[in-house]
């Protein structure tokens, strides 16, 4: 049965409404007509979206769990530190680490009270391996520039040395 009206070649995406493509039925007299490779699209998106919900609900739970810290709280401090890590301050592209101070809650659990920053998993395993220690961390500083130095006084000497043989 021919329906009435303006018939489309192509839907908005540029799929052919060919007959295979077009999926066509009457709803209270009205004739609907769909893409069906955009039908395809939309329910693959809608499963999509729905896998992301799915993770950012159990990772609230987690952050609630773990850190006692509500989605609102970890939205204040995602906007407090402009979505950047707290050390390194480069932009989290993944879900960042929940940094808390070890010297209260010794474990992966956080009381809620000693909650600190939002830390990228980098800078966070950082500072657990450094014990959560300045002066260590400051040692582990001075040593980098030290050698940084010593390699800058070597290379400046064997440039010297090729100079005088060449
Ligand atoms: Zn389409
Ligand atoms: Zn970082
Ligand atoms: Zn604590």
């Amino acid at each position: 049965m021919p329906l009435k009206g303006f018939r489309k070649s192509h839907c908005l995406r540029g799929h052919q409404l060919s007959a295979e493509n077009t999926l066509e039925y009457t709803k209270d007299g009205y004739a609907v007509r769909h893409c069906k490779e955009c039908l395809k699209i939309r329910s693959k998106n809608y499963i999509l979206a729905r896998g992301d919900r799915n993770k950012e609900y159990h990772r609230n739970q987690h952050r609630k769990r773990t850190f006692k810290l509500s989605p609102q709280l970890f939205e204040e401090k995602m906007k407090e530190q402009g979505r950047a890590c707290a050390v390194c301050c480069e932009e989290f592209v993944a879900s960042p680490n929940i940094d808390h101070d070890r010297s209260c809650c010794s474990g992966k659990k956080s009381c809620g009270n000693c909650v600190r920053g939002l830390l990228c998993w980098r800078c966070n395993t950082v500072l657990g391996k450094m014990l959560d220690s300045p002066a260590l961390l400051r040692k582990a500083a001075d040593y980098i520039e030290k050698w940084g130095e010593v390699y800058v006084s070597r290379t400046a000497s064997n440039v010297v040395g090729e100079a005088q043989t060449g």
